[in-house]
């Protein structure tokens, strides 16, 4: 009997915490040894993460200082080093059902200098700071991939001109996405069918490279949210004179977004054995001949498929559609998102088409709607204004892809994510 579970959509947050040492690296330290042992910092329940660890050097004494860290009034060294420690998703939980090897932590990171003659508490720029050797994004965060269940050091390291400093690292919700896939079961024939994990290794890849990222492409920078120049009409703190339209649609933001990735309905195929998420019979193509949903090159297929709401993502041989090749297709703006893949769709398609299912449009794409002049389309809306250059929502062939997403494209995705609980 198949097993039909229903698709898997919306989102869930790991939990957030306060709690974390204010820890110091080579750093002046006033105050008694007590100071200096804190405890191990254990968070609450959380999907990946139960706790960070910390760890101290005994305190030294500096040379040529006449302070003792024993004295109240003393200054003393310490280096503190940080590792997050992963753990295993709550029994039972979607998280551990889909099996992931890979998890993703969202961090804050923000340090600030102490000086035993000099600055203290001034804080340092995010543009210094470093974990694991990559300098943190603009909004002080940082998106970490853990690969297996070793703790990772995440102790921030600061460019060269800062010696003392204080820092903290805390974690941050991001958003979990859950998705469901199905294949056709002709997959089945050679053996070798679409599986979850290869689909999960690529939106893994994704979070990390595509959607985690503030400097895709080659202008490399990071521009603060609360940069005038990118403060749009109608939000608090816009400034006319500051604000910048090209800069603004061109800016990659980043969005931390982890996908789990589930099987969808199982079923048993005609004329096989075992279970798979695969497309009810109806979709197989096999009871009618004038369609088909492998290989699959007429429109009408193709939007039945999208229509199918038992799984998230449809997994297809080839898409042909008037003689064009297609390495995806979304249904646009779909609750629960909704498109349909080529097996061989890279990691960029996965997040392109999951980005269009999310409602948003390509760059400087005319959309025609109701009530519009079909014959002139100069009066065709553009909801997604350019540039195509290095964007993930790039929809011409001619102008190389990347994985920038504007600001813009960041709030229409999170208010559909919102929004489709
Ligand atoms: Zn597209």
């Amino acid at each position: 009997m198949p097993i039909i579970p229903p698709p898997v959509r919306g989102r869930a947050s790991i939990g957030t915490s306060n709690e974390y040492y204010d820890g110091e690296n080579t750093n002046w330290w006033s105050g008694n040894t007590n100071n200096f042992n804190p405890g191990p910092m254990t968070m609450p329940a959380a999907p990946w993460v139960t706790a960070f660890h910390y760890s101290w050097s005994t305190a030294e004494a500096v040379e040529g200082e006449e302070y003792n860290f024993r004295e109240s009034s003393g200054y003393e060294v310490a280096t503190t080093e940080v590792e997050l420690v992963p753990s295993a998703p709550p029994p039972g939980s979607p998280l551990e059902l889909a099996g992931k090897t890979n998890k993703f932590v969202l961090l804050s990171v923000t340090a600030a200098q102490r000086d035993r003659n000099g600055p203290t508490g001034v804080p340092i720029d995010w543009s210094k700071i470093k974990v694991n050797g990559t300098f943190i994004n603009a909004d002080s965060n940082i998106f970490l991939k853990l690969t297996n269940s070793n703790p990772v050091t995440v102790t921030p390291s600061l460019t060269g001109e800062f010696t003392n400093y204080t820092f903290s690292v805390a974690p941050v919700a991001h958003t979990i996405v859950q998705l469901t896939f199905a294949f056709h079961p002709k997959f089945l024939e050679n053996g070798s069918p679409p599986t979850r994990s290869e689909l999960q290794a690529k939106f893994d890849s994704a979070s990390l490279d595509i959607f985690g990222k503030d400097e895709d492409g080659p202008i490399g920078d990071k521009i603060p949210d609360s940069d005038p120049r990118v403060i749009p009409p109608g939000a608090a703190g816009h400034d006319t004179n500051q604000w910048n339209q090209t800069l603004y649609n061109t800016d990659d933001v980043p969005l931390y977004l982890e996908f789990v990735v589930n099987d969808g309905p199982l079923s048993t195929p005609p004329n096989g054995t075992g279970s798979y998420p695969i497309f009810p019979v109806v979709y197989e193509g096999t009871n009618c001949q004038t369609t088909n949903f492998f290989d699959v090159w007429n429109r009408i297929d193709l939007e039945l498929l999208k229509r199918w709401g038992g799984a998230n993502i449809k997994v297809v041989n080839t898409i042909e559609i008037d003689g064009r090749q297609l390495s995806g297709s979304a249904k646009h703006g779909s609750s629960p998102v909704s498109f349909v893949v080529a097996r061989d769709a890279s990691d960029w398609v996965l997040a392109h088409e999951f980005v269009h299912a999310c409602g948003v449009y390509h760059r400087n794409q005319k959309v025609w709607m109701e009530g519009l002049d079909e014959s002139d389309d100069t009066l065709w809306p553009i909801p997604n204004p350019g540039p195509e250059w290095h964007a993930l929502m790039n929809g011409n062939n001619n102008i190389a892809p990347g994985g920038i997403i504007n600001r813009a494209e960041r709030a229409a995705i999170e208010v559909h994510l919102n929004s489709n609980p």
